[in-house]
């Protein structure tokens, strides 16, 4: 595919790596492509950042059809560069563009673009371990007009965030909050997709929950109320009885890439995980009896985020008397030691750019 390479004035990147935050500053390149029913996806270029000029009366403002991802570019010791299965990422927006009616991008020509735009935006990945860029690539429809109908034009746009660790003052475990009255997703709806909507709903049970001291919401099933799913934006395992379990990704949860690859690392080392339904009466019930081995929340952004205490109705468990469980600890070393790496990569996980 070709990416056309706008020339810019070759201005001298200098990063703070002590103040970066997440997501807060962006690299000065983006990379833009259109897609138009004659056409189809053209014009693919790596331009300036600067901001998009949208009528009030465009698409995506009214009708949300949107579609984004989230991954990083990291910076190994000898200074190269390491993408983490980035075809995965590729697949599921792939697999989002078509729940929302977007017209898919195949995924060679992500993986083209993603590459081409981290080469371009080489000197904005930090050194530092930890700290990485953040790559948001997106699909928003563009078309004009209030009449509901799925768009005719989109516009896939990269940007990029120089982005400090989660964990630079170590693994933290969170308090998490189990939502009870309002649902992030249902069988039929948009779970499996990374779309802007389903952030739009748990806005506000998560607000809450900060309001109470807690990071974030863990969400329930759509149904009947009851089988854990996943945290706001990162899938979640319980260890119980040194037995561990999580969610499965049959369209009502994200399927993410860190949870995916803790259960290849996991079936390689023979560790067996029920991946199903585990109904959170029988977590806390587990939790009131010493038997809440470990809870870890895990995503790109985060890696793992260990949870020290959930809360349901009122009642609270503590587990692993608030400190970071050794599971939880090997599996984010792991995890690290092949995204930067630091560790040879068993798995073929990683693209060099
Ligand atoms: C992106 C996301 C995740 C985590 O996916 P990763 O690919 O591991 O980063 C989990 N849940 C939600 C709702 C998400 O949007």
């Amino acid at each position: 595919m070709k990416i056309r390479v706008e020339k810019q004035e070759n201005k001298k990147v200098v990063l703070n790596e002590d103040e970066l935050g997440f997501g807060k500053i962006f690299t000065d390149k983006m990379l833009e492509m259109d897609y138009d029913p004659d056409k189809g996806w053209h014009d693919a270029r790596i331009v300036e950042y600067h901001p998009l000029s949208l009528n009030p009366d465009c698409m995506v403002f009214h009708y949300a059809q949107e579609i984004f991802e989230g991954l990083k570019a990291y910076r190994c010791d000898d200074k190269s560069i390491n993408l983490f299965r980035i075809d995965l990422n590729g697949k599921r927006f792939y697999n989002s563009a078509v729940r929302m009616a977007i017209p898919p991008i195949e995924v060679e020509d992500f993986i083209d673009c993603v590459k081409a735009y981290v080469k371009q935006a080489e000197d904005w990945i930090p050194y530092r371990f930890g700290n990485s860029l953040y790559l948001r690539p997106f699909i928003i429809a563009t078309d004009n007009g209030l009449g509901v109908h799925a768009s005719k034009t989109y516009k896939f746009v990269i940007i990029a965030s120089p982005s400090s660790s989660y964990f630079a003052s170590g693994l933290n475990p969170v308090d998490i909050y189990v939502e009870e009255k309002d649902i992030r997703s249902a069988p039929g709806l948009t779970g499996f997709a990374k779309c802007g909507g389903n952030y739009a709903i748990s806005i506000k049970a998560g607000e809450e929950a900060k309001k109470e001291g807690y990071a974030q919401v863990l969400w329930l099933d759509g149904i009947e109320h009851k089988y854990v799913e996943e945290v706001g934006s990162m899938n979640i395992f319980f260890m119980i009885d040194h037995e561990l379990y999580t969610a499965a990704c049959t369209g009502t949860v994200l399927p993410g890439i860190t949870r995916q690859s803790i259960l290849d690392i996991c079936e390689e080392k023979g560790i067996k995980v029920h991946v199903g339904k585990l109904s959170i009466s029988d977590i806390m019930k587990a939790g009131e009896e010493g038997r809440l081995n470990e809870v870890f929340g895990c995503g790109t952004a985060a890696v793992i985020s260990p949870v020290g205490k959930l809360t349901y109705e009122a009642n609270s468990v503590i587990i692993n008397q608030h400190r970071t469980g050794p599971f939880s600890d090997e599996l984010f070393r792991t995890l690290t030691s092949i995204q930067w790496g630091k560790m040879e990569d068993p798995y073929g996980w990683i693209t060099k750019i």
